[in-house]
């Protein structure tokens, strides 16, 4: 969109980012949009370093008057945050911030053939389970000088052949930015692959806009979307309307979830996100375990009941529905896939 004011031509924000400005960031306000307040609540609430931050739309997702609802869970602030009581919960739990991972500001290079580019920290919603709660984002942001840095890095080591846009969420990025990224990376004749890791279509499914399906679209070879949903009443009507047109666009399309306590720690849940996923025409891909950072203990499930869970799901879903149930485990060669007994 563009429009004339006194000082010239101007590019005015856009519908999504404007919404992206409006996201819910007061505790209460959050509490009153959905009918409920602090006194009937079930368990304490407390602001949290990690703020609170959710779009409009991801509430309008949840149900009127229940504190027990799954997508509010995973966005509200928890006075129990502060004071984690369980063994092995820290700051860094899957090891992002070790030098033999960190090659580079902005850069992580874990696993073989692929790395995974930082490039911003800035999401549309802020999950309290998030695994990188606590990274040091303004450390690693992605400069004009970093990215070269990281091109050259990418030139000398020809075995890796895909690039994974994460953050932070990369769609937070503004189309312009995004067509500019992909088209410096576009150079690097290695690249097979380029992979989005994004949370904007099931919080804010207005940003996939035919702009930003253009820009991921012009990488040359295959471009990957990898969503994060947990639970089906994420996967909406509009979700389905943005991942109809990206699948349109050739995108392939695929998701990610975090086993969570009280959200979908069933395999009827899981199925149903599965199935509803599909319909969507986004398949599921892992299902990873919690990871152990400071604030999120009241998620965990333990090893065990994970692995019920997938047994349970194998034996009542396609296989195409169960998710891979991995671990990221510090100094691991890839994802660690939990053992069934099927
Ligand atoms: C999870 C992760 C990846 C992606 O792993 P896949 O198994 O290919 O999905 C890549 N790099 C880093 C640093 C990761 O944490
Ligand atoms: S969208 Fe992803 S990176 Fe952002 S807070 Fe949620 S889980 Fe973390």
């Amino acid at each position: 969109m563009i429009a004339r004011n006194s000082s010239g031509l101007q590019l005015t924000p856009q519908d999504w980012q404007k919404s992206l400005s409006e996201a819910v960031t007061d505790i209460d306000e959050l509490l009153e949009l959905l009918g409920l307040t602090r006194k009937e609540l079930p368990y304490a609430v407390a602001p949290n370093a990690f703020a609170l931050r959710v779009p409009r739309y991801f509430v309008a997702q949840m149900e009127s008057r229940n504190p027990y609802d799954p997508l509010l869970l995973q966005v509200l602030s928890l006075a129990d945050e502060k004071t984690d009581t369980l063994p092995g919960f820290n700051h860094d739990p899957v090891g992002d911030r070790r030098p033999e991972t960190r090659l580079l500001p902005g850069l992580l290079h874990k696993y073989h053939g692929r790395v995974l580019l930082t490039v911003t920290g800035a999401c549309a919603v802020h999950c309290r389970y998030c695994f990188r709660r606590h990274f040091p984002y303004q450390d690693n942001l992605l400069t004009s000088a970093r990215l070269q840095e990281i091109l050259n890095y990418l030139q000398n080591h020809p075995e890796v052949e895909e690039v994974i846009l994460s953050g932070g969420d990369p769609f937070s990025f503004s189309d312009q930015k995004l067509l500019e990224l992909v088209s410096t990376l576009s150079t690097l004749p290695q690249l097979k692959r380029l992979r989005f890791h994004t949370r904007f279509p099931v919080v804010l499914p207005e940003r996939i806009t035919s702009a930003l399906i253009h820009a991921i679209s012009t990488f040359p070879n295959t471009t990957v979307v990898v969503l994060h949903a947990n639970h089906p009443n994420e996967i909406s009507a509009e979700l389905k309307a943005a991942t109809e047109q990206m699948h349109q666009a050739g995108i392939l399309l695929l998701n990610q979830s975090v086993l969570l306590r009280g959200i979908n720690d069933d395999a009827k849940t899981l199925v149903r996100l599965s199935e509803r996923l599909v319909d969507a025409k986004v398949l599921p891909y892992y299902l990873n375990l919690l990871d152990k950072v400071s604030g999120s203990s009241h998620f965990f499930v333990a090893l065990e009941e994970a692995k019920r869970i997938m047994e349970e799901m194998l034996k009542s879903a396609s296989g195409y529905l169960v998710p891979r149930f991995v671990e990221d485990q510090i100094g691991a060669a890839s994802k660690v896939p939990l053992e069934g007994e099927c």
